[in-house]
């Protein structure tokens, strides 16, 4: 898989794999900005708790994002008072302005060194059709008391027909934000275990134990802060959402451009940042947005067209990433079971993670700590009303379209090229291959051992992404993200076995 820039500048410090049987309280699953963000608050009260990740700190989306941290999430404001009324609406626009508040507290008590700044958001429309809609938004923020200018021209040198800007939101480097998390915890002694992924849980009358790197690890309560839950304990969470993919790009720039961070509402969507790191100045470039494991036809077309509009002087990296999203707009935070306080989750932060993991790292110490917030109700992931049935029956609907047309694409009969990944029917079973640069080929079986969904070739990151539920796996058959648990056997290991619970 790509990596990303903010990986790549990053000196990520390294931790011990879990290598040996472990008992504590509370075990966290995940090292992004949800299971840091949880462990910096919960370490203010307890000690008894650990963090597991599969890969290494900010492996998943938080360390391949845009690096906003803003309350202005594309065009939402009218769609959630639509959805869900005027108080639900404010109180997710006030839960972020907190965030936002709370992640610049953490990042100059602590001193972190991140790129952290304030600086505007703008979304806008270079359509004059959609004009209406950026007024409708804006007639959204006045209502809700939203502090936001209406534009019709900025400092970007690209054309706008009209925006909304609001005034002091901000950016970081989400990755040195992470590694600073981490410092906080090992200071205090609690213990982050890397290339550490969890394979199963189960119940027992005493608590739970999951199974690492084949140890266990004995814990009274699991947070899963991954993105999805894989321990989903028959609750489908991963039918009440839906997988997106984009695809980025860092590139150093001539240009001085402003600091405001930018998103449009058109199609295809773009979104800009600016970024002053150790390497320099970045831009950021946003693009390709598909739904996971859908081939782009010109991958390359976001990054020619900023191109376009800017003086590109090299591009350090192309990388894609992705989220889930829900079907009201709302993330998913709680409980993973309705009367559990045991095992929690927090899922579906539709592409705007880097304030909605702080949201979730406060609420997620609540419930564990026992204690009240008043945004318990609005993220509770059995929230769920007839509102979203036609939505959620739609997407279920594109899910077992996906898995018969993964069924039905016609095989390749020849073998890839160089660098190129191909479908081929061995034993009338379809296999995915890969021929890499040194004209090795690797063949694994793509049926997609969560649900039995083919996967296909992701032609950026080189990895076979499931169309159904987003599990991606590298060209060699191994987990990147779930909510997949098991790797991809090799040609000649056998047929992936698919989760018969699932089935
Ligand atoms: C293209 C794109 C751009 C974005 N840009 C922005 C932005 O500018 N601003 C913004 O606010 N948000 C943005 N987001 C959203 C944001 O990046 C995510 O919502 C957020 O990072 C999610 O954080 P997380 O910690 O919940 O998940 P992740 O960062 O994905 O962390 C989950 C971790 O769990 C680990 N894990 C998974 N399964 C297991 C297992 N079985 N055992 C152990 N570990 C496991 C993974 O390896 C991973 O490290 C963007 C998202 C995308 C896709």
């Amino acid at each position: 898989m790509q990596t990303s820039t903010w990986i790549k500048e990053t000196k990520l410090k390294t931790y011990p794999h879990v290598e040996n049987d472990i008992h504590t309280n509370t075990l966290i699953i995940g090292a992004g900005l949800t299971g840091l963000t949880l462990g910096y608050y919960l370490s203010k009260a307890m000690s008894d708790f650990i963090i597991v990740e599969a890969d290494h700190i900010g492996a998943g989306a938080s360390g391949r994002n845009t690096c906003k941290i803003t309350a202005q999430h594309g065009r939402i404001y009218q769609d959630l008072i639509q959805k869900h009324g005027y108080d639900t609406a404010k109180k997710y626009y006030t839960a972020h302005k907190e965030a936002m508040d709370s992640i610049e507290e953490i990042i100059k008590e602590h001193a972190i060194d991140c790129s952290f700044m304030r600086c505007d958001s703008c979304i806008f429309t270079q359509e004059e059709t959609n004009i209406s809609q950026i007024q409708d938004e804006y007639q959204a923020y006045l209502d809700l008391g939203i502090e936001g200018e209406y534009i019709q021209e900025w400092e970007y040198p690209i054309p706008i027909a009209a925006g909304i800007r609001m005034h002091h939101q901000a950016k970081f480097q989400p990755v040195k934000y992470m590694q600073g998390l981490a410092d906080i915890l090992s200071e205090k002694n609690i213990p982050i275990y890397t290339h550490s992924p969890v394979t199963s849980i189960i119940q027992k009358e005493d608590g739970y134990i999951a199974f690492c790197n084949h140890r266990k690890i004995y814990a009274n309560r699991i947070v899963q802060a991954t993105q999805l839950p894989f321990y989903d304990r028959h609750q489908f969470f991963f039918s009440r959402v839906h997988p997106s993919q984009n695809s980025l790009a860092a590139a150093h720039i001539q240009e001085e451009l402003p600091e405001d961070m930018i998103i449009n509402i058109d199609d295809p969507l773009i979104s800009y940042n600016t970024i002053s790191s150790t390497q320099g100045r970045w831009l950021v470039i946003g693009g390709n947005e598909t739904r996971t494991a859908k081939a782009c036809d010109k991958p390359d077309a976001f990054v020619m067209d900023a191109q376009k509009q800017f003086h590109l002087q090299s591009i350090d990296a192309v990388w894609t990433s992705q989220d889930y999203q829900s079907f009201d707009r709302l993330p998913l935070i709680g409980r993973l079971q309705k009367h559990n306080n045991h095992l929690l989750i927090a899922a579906a932060f539709n592409k705007w993670g880097n304030t909605t993991s702080n949201i979730a790292g406060k609420l997620l110490c609540a419930y564990l700590l026992h204690q009240e917030s008043q945004y318990m109700d609005l993220f509770d992931p059995h929230r769920f009303t007839s509102i979203f049935a036609l939505d959620f029956v739609k997407e279920n609907a594109t899910i077992a379209y996906e898995f018969i047309k993964s069924k039905f694409k016609d095989p390749d009969d020849e073998y890839p090229m160089i660098n190129q990944g191909k479908v081929i029917m061995i034993d009338d079973h379809p296999y995915g291959v890969y021929r890499d640069e040194q004209d090795e080929l690797y063949i694994v079986d793509i049926v997609c051992p969560h649900l039995g969904c083919t996967c296909t070739f992701n032609e950026t990151d080189k990895t076979w992404d499931c169309p159904c539920h987003a599990s991606r796996y590298s060209y060699t058959g191994e987990i990147i993200k779930g909510p997949s648990t098991h790797k991809l056997n090799a040609y000649g290991e056998g047929l992936n076995p698919i989760d018969p619970h699932i089935l």
